[in-house]
């Protein structure tokens, strides 16, 4: 279901707590829609940066709110720069200190956060005569410094070691970023080199950096440069030779808000999505991206038969194949040294893949979050999988099998306080390996997540979520169609004839005429409408108990209905109780919403996901009926049904027509489906 004028499916901002182990489910209909995943991280953090040190104000727009952003603004606002977050808004305003920071002595405690770790350290370094306390969380005293730390002791600070000599914790003082020359050994990590990249525009003379060695992740470093040129404080880059930085005080920035762009390892997840699950899904502002490497995991999924195409500033990636193609399949051979972040997207589902998959190039992954190779091959190994181990390369060779009866007896997988593994099994998990939709992959401490996309399992459900409509006259196959296509996809089915038929028999009891609809609808206004699921069928609940089948399918029930049904008192009655299913739906944890009925694709979701018009010829229905043991006169009905004012029983122009009549409700149940699959291609 798109985002409706009618009805608010998006959910606000503040996440609710996720249940630990949470059950992956299954999708169950391929997904075809939109996800926006959050404002970059790296970008946030580094332009939170830059705009304290900035001599004007700067506003930050999409920017990310997760737990390593968060820090940063902590540890900014803690060092007395005005930072003020406008979290439903996205935005951040800083008013910059123009390089002269305010605070001279301070404890600062970076959590798990790389970015805040290097960047706020080498922030630190501009203060002459500060004497600053540095820790991080016990992960983090584990991720390396020293590169760093060398290069700011090169520069003029001093740095005393309160654990291992290289790591957090320490004390720092400062004395001012001097001039001269400087090599960075950005091996490890390269925001090493781009922490002090940020920082050296305010260096106290002409100041050459240069790189020891090689780094990791050079992409990093041609954000970290691309956004110093948009502040209009790029150095000199001579060839071979580094970065060179004037030592004169840099210029206001030309431009007083900056607008970040979608997260781009975020969104790798959800481009990966449909190589799983089959679909579409389009990711939004993808293709404006201009400052993260990691868009180029999208030419890793083009060799994995993703297709990609451009709409506007958005990319669809779709696919459409079965899970497991035969045949001989080459290995996939990537090397992500440059991309590393994405590897465990591309490892986690390597198990579906039908071959195997060599990575390579991700030496350095070992001493991020947590050890990710070792991580991930332990999990995948949980899996039923062969993985081979190098200090710096995974290969996993596929084991469907394997895979499937792990599934058949369910998995726990641990996070390692690592959100991209939370992230990448997640997206594995969407597999309906049992067939059936049920859970099978459960995460531990799914709440990782927030350390970059507070809303990812949101997101994640938000696109599995399809609202389908099948409308169609009497007996023209539509509630044994949508039962049975309810059970295949957990959907949660609703009958809205039994709705109109429940009212119908109450207004009866109470002795009510469709002749008299002031009196109807003063009557119904005394009632609050409440549902019970019954073998994932919706019951209304109008006084004490749902009706029963026999009640609803009584003779004057039959007779009655459509008089009540076209009186426009009874449908806004309805009306709104109809579409609040939505939300049950996705509060029981449904895949989606399957409503039948005469008007639901053109009054109740005109913009819902698939529409599906439903009938049968005359002698077919009125055998059905009378198979049924049913005095009813169909004719009639659909006759009434259709020509009434308020909400005729129409045949919605986006809707697919299939004719039931000569077919078994087995054909009618896998037309329908092939129909949603092709879809999403
Ligand atoms: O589907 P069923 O035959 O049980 O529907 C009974 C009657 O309820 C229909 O003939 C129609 O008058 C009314 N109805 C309606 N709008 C719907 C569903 C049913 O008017 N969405």
């Amino acid at each position: 279901m798109r985002l409706s004028s009618t009805i608010n499916v998006k959910a606000e901002k503040t996440y609710l707590p996720l249940p630990d182990p949470l059950p992956i489910r299954p999708y169950t209909v391929a997904p075809y829609g939109c996800v926006t995943p959050p404002g970059s991280k790296s970008i946030t953090n580094r332009a939170l940066i830059l705009a304290a040190l900035s001599p004007g104000t700067t506003t930050i727009e999409n920017a990310l709110f997760s737990r390593d952003t968060e820090i940063m603004v902590t540890a900014l606002q803690q060092l007395g720069i005005r930072v003020a977050p406008d979290r439903p808004a996205g935005r951040i305003t800083v008013s910059g200190c123009g390089g002269d920071l305010p605070i001279r002595e301070a404890r600062f405690n970076v959590g798990n956060a790389g970015t805040a770790a290097r960047f706020f350290t080498a922030l630190l370094s501009l203060k002459a005569g500060g004497s600053y306390h540095l820790d991080g969380d016990p992960a983090m005293r584990r991720r390396p410094m020293k590169g760093l730390l060398d290069a700011l002791v090169t520069l003029g600070a001093e740095v005393e070691y309160e654990g291992a000599p290289g790591f957090f914790p320490f004390h720092l003082r400062t004395a001012g970023l001097h001039g001269g020359s400087v090599s960075v050994d950005a091996s490890a990590s390269s925001q090493m080199l781009s922490a002090l990249l940020l920082v050296a525009p305010f260096a106290q003379g002409r100041l050459e950096i240069q790189l020891q060695g090689k780094t990791v992740s050079q992409p990093f470093v041609s954000m970290t440069l691309g956004l110093l040129k948009r502040w209009g404080w790029a150095p000199e880059t001579l060839q071979g030779r580094g970065n060179v930085f004037g030592g004169a005080p840099p210029p206001e920035p030309p431009f007083a808000e900056l607008w970040v762009e979608p997260d781009a390892t975020a969104a790798s997840y959800f481009m990966i999505l449909p190589r799983v699950v089959s679909g579409a899904v389009t990711v939004r502002g993808l293709g404006a991206i201009a400052l993260q490497g990691d868009i180029r995991f999208a030419e890793v999924l083009e060799r994995l038969g993703v297709k990609r195409r451009r709409q506007g500033d958005d990319l669809a990636f779709s696919y459409n194949q079965s899970l497991h193609e035969t045949g001989d399949q080459p290995m996939l051979q990537e090397n992500l040294k440059d991309i590393s972040d994405t590897f465990l997207t591309l490892a986690a589902i390597a198990p579906l893949l039908p071959a195997p998959t060599q990575i390579e190039g991700i030496g350095h992954t070992r001493r991020q979050e947590t050890d990710r190779i070792n991580a991930v091959a332990t999990e995948l190994r949980k899996l039923g999988q062969e993985v081979r181990c190098e200090e710096d390369a995974i290969e996993i060779r596929p084991d469907l099998p394997a895979l499937r009866r792990a599934a058949h007896s369910g998995v726990t997988i641990s996070t390692y306080d690592d959100h991209r593994i939370a992230m990448s099994f997640a997206i594995l998990g969407c597999a309906d390996l049992r067939g059936n939709g049920q859970p099978w992959l459960f995460l531990q401490s799914p709440e990782n997540c927030r350390k970059t996309y507070p809303g990812f399992f949101h997101d994640l459900q938000e696109l599995r979520f399809r609202v389908i409509a099948i409308d169609g006259g009497a007996a023209s196959g539509k509630s044994t169609t949508a039962k049975a296509l309810a059970k295949a996809l957990h959907l949660l089915h609703v009958d809205t004839g039994s709705f109109y038929r429940a009212v119908t028999l109450l207004l009866l009891r109470y002795r009510l005429r469709a002749d008299e609809p002031s009196e109807v609808e003063e009557f119904l206004e005394g009632f609050q409408a409440t549902s019970e699921i019954l073998e994932r069928s919706v019951q209304l609940i109008l006084v004490r108990r749902p009706y029963s089948r026999a009640e609803l399918r009584a003779a004057n029930v039959n007779e009655e209905v459509s008089s009540f049904a076209a009186l426009p008192e009874v449908r806004r009655f309805l009306l709104r109780y109809q579409r609040s299913l939505v939300f049950l739906a996705r509060e029981k944890g449904y895949a989606g919403l399957i409503m039948e009925g005469r008007d639901i694709g053109s009054v109740i979701f005109p913009d819902a996901d698939f529409k599906f018009f439903l009938e049968a010829d005359e002698t077919t229905r009125f055998d059905r009926r009378a198979g049924e043991g049913q005095e009813d006169a169909i004719t009639l009905r659909d006759q009434m049904d259709a020509t009434r004012k308020t909400a005729p029983m129409v045949c919605p122009r986006d809707a697919i027509r299939i004719d039931t009549s000569k077919l078994s409700i087995a054909e009618v149940v896998e037309s329908i489906r092939s129909s949603i699959a092709g879809r999403a291609q």
